[in-house]
């Protein structure tokens, strides 16, 4: 599926996972690299249960816990992103730019949705009326529907 709007921001090769992890001044461990590239391979903002499940063959002995503690080190530092469902199922969102989420309500899929041009609109919308005692630090929309299949999609 094509969507509109442009893809921004996917750091999937090996060097920049690293590069991202010292960036934020966190420590390289096989660990973090596994379950960011997971995020980032699998680009469906999985659960903790997916990214366990995808690391699983090449790190056998890991942990639910640590993958859960991994994960919420990568939240603080801002390399991931929570997403968090109607569900009430916490999933992971391996781009950290702004962006809204299409929801599939029957399938629960997430796909990312990229518009700027949205964006300057509820940037503007705010702008205009401003909501009293209320500071807004970012609009995230969820727009649910339903995903039509065709093409490639699966
Ligand atoms: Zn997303």
């Amino acid at each position: 599926m094509i969507l509109p709007g442009k893809r921004f921001f996917m750091n999937t090769g090996t060097d920049q996972i690293r590069d991202s992890l010292v960036e934020k001044g966190l420590k390289v461990t096989p660990q973090r690299m596994a379950i960011l590239e997971a995020i980032y391979t699998l680009n469906n903002h999985p659960t903790a249960e997916m990214i366990l499940d995808y690391i699983k063959d090449t790190h056998p002995g890991i942990a639910t816990g640590t993958v859960y503690k991994v994960l919420d080190v990568l939240t603080a530092h801002r390399l991931i992103d929570r997403v968090k469902t109607e569900k009430d199922i916490m999933r992971y969102d391996g781009m950290v730019g702004n962006h809204h989420h299409l929801y599939g309500t029957e399938s629960t899929e997430i796909k990312d949705y990229v518009n700027e041009e949205l964006d300057e609109i509820l940037k503007d919308y705010f702008k205009r009326n401003a909501i009293e005692d209320f500071e807004i630090q970012s609009v995230k929309l969820q727009i649910n529907g339903k995903f039509v299949k065709r093409g490639n999609n699966k």
